[in-house]
């Protein structure tokens, strides 16, 4: 058995704090957590700041919160890369005294006209060693007024292969990857170099992330080699592309977990949506945490793109919040509400914001749909004047206004206001949907709701007798 297989499984994810969690970076953790749970390993999360100019607090707050809401805990960190300079330092310092590095003092000038010669001949741009050290070779002397970058020395010759948990075997000519710079010439190092030390020291066993890394894994394999460091296994996961074939960007809508989490998505939803969009497991649709970290082993991810389903991840939450706990449900909503501005009591379970969430949630695909309905709780309705016209019609007023009487007097349950209903029906000669249109209308605001004796009951009596006032 090799050193890899018996490796204890430690994953990471690795954002970079440069805005809020992405719904791909979001899916990459989910899968690498779910890997890590699957096999009893561990998850480590890692802020990768380095990019000083667009790396923000708020940022790395919004992924932490991210992170939590979807309930992907993590065993290490958050760790950040800007603490660790000084380990970037020593291992540079390593591999500068063995050679596996060296300084290089081209400057962007120098760089820009190297590619230009060889856009000219014809030649794929590319680094020209100049600076390379090599037996007998004789480089410049370097410049006072420079500061020099550092860069990886490539192997010149062979190739670079993995096996790619998803993607399969992979082979790079070494010919195509250019001596990569590792420091910029403001001391800090970059992306490729942290992630493999980061990945090292953390004894990193599987590495899950987005393909847009596919073409840096060769440098990182040859970095991981150069150090002597054991190598993980690479997963490279599709991209997710929007509802209209394209990559899923801000542009065409909302691109962050947090988006969603206020737009009503419940966590518990958006973890099965988003472990479906290239993963599956037979043909399972909806599942819990539970079953996801059974099932998740690595395998039976697509090598092909998601698909971004906005329609299937309503249907998905809409599941969800039917199972929901009704009191957990209010909770959500009155959140919803307050935004709205309007105070509701979430706090018992038997709560009246809880028994409207039970009775609506059935219809509803989101807790701002929820509240879209509920909000007449809280709230003077305008009914449409065309749903007035229509419903509140001169054959039915005296009803109402009988109701509106019967309702006065009557014990406020929903078995009473049934009865009142029922006989305000049978003394008007009317059927259900003739009388019921025309209160829901005045009451709710418009003609379709749930069943009329438990919609009433859940409004104070006032408000009922009020809105029935002038029909
Ligand atoms: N910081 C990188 C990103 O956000 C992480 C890449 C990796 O997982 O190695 O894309």
């Amino acid at each position: 058995m090799t050193d890899r297989m018996t490796r204890k499984v430690r994953t990471r994810i690795a954002p970079s704090p440069t805005g809020f969690l992405h719904l791909g970076t979001a899916r990459t953790a989910l899968f690498s957590w779910a890997y890590a749970r699957h096999h009893g390993g561990e998850f480590v999360l890692r802020i990768e700041d380095t990019d000083v100019a667009r790396s923000t607090q708020d940022s790395v707050d919004q992924i932490l919160a991210a992170m939590h809401w979807l309930g992907l805990d993590y065993d290490e960190g958050p760790i950040y890369q800007m603490q660790r300079l000084d380990r970037y330092r020593a291992v540079i310092d390593q591999m500068l005294a063995a050679g596996t590095a060296y300084r290089c003092w081209c400057t962007p000038g120098e760089l820009d006209a190297m590619r230009e010669a060889q856009r000219a001949r014809g030649e794929k741009t590319h680094y020209d060693g100049r600076w390379r050290p090599g037996p007998g070779k004789v480089l410049p002397q370097p410049p006072a007024d420079v500061q020099p970058v550092v860069r990886f020395r490539n192997p010149p010759d062979g190739s670079v292969s993995w096996d790619d948990l998803v993607k399969g075997r992979i082979t790079i000519s070494n010919r195509e990857i250019d001596d990569l710079i590792i420091v910029r010439p403001d001391g800090v190092p970059t992306y490729n170099f942290c992630v493999v030390v980061d990945d090292w020291d953390m004894a990193i066993s599987h590495v899950f992330r987005g393909d847009e890394h596919v073409n840096n894994t060769p440098w990182q394999i040859n970095i991981f080699n150069a150090l002597g460091a054991p190598l993980p296994l690479f997963g490279h996961v599709p991209v997710i592309l929007g509802d209209d074939g394209q990559k899923l960007s801000k542009r065409r809508g909302a691109v962050s977990v947090t988006a969603y989490e206020e737009a009503g998505y419940l966590p518990e939803a958006m973890l099965n949506y988003l472990a479906r969009l290239g993963w599956s497991h037979g043909d399972e649709e909806l599942f819990s945490r539970e079953q996801l970290v059974q099932w998740f082993d690595g395998q039976h991810l697509s090598k092909s793109p998601a698909q971004w389903d906005a329609a299937k991840l309503a249907w998905v939450n809409a599941h969800y919040i039917k199972q929901a706990d009704d009191g957990a449900l209010a909770r959500l909503v009155a959140a919803q509400l307050q935004r709205r501005g309007i105070a509701a009591e979430a706090d018992a379970a038997d709560s009246t914001l809880a028994r409207m969430c039970a009775l609506f949630k059935d219809r509803c695909a989101t807790t701002v749909e929820l509240a879209d309905w509920l909000g007449m709780y809280f709230a003077d309705v305008a009914p449409r004047a065309e749903d007035v016209a229509q419903h509140v019609t001169d054959a039915v007023r005296p009803a109402v206004r009988s109701l509106r009487d019967a309702l006065a007097d009557a014990e406020w349950s929903k078995a009473a206001i049934a009865a009142a209903i029922k006989q305000v029906l049978a003394t008007h000669g009317l059927k259900m949907p003739q009388l019921a249109h025309a209160v829901r209308v005045l009451v709710c605001g418009r003609a379709q709701t749930p069943s009329l004796d438990a919609v009433l009951e859940l409004f104070p009596r006032a408000t009922v007798l009020s809105r029935l006032q002038s029909p």
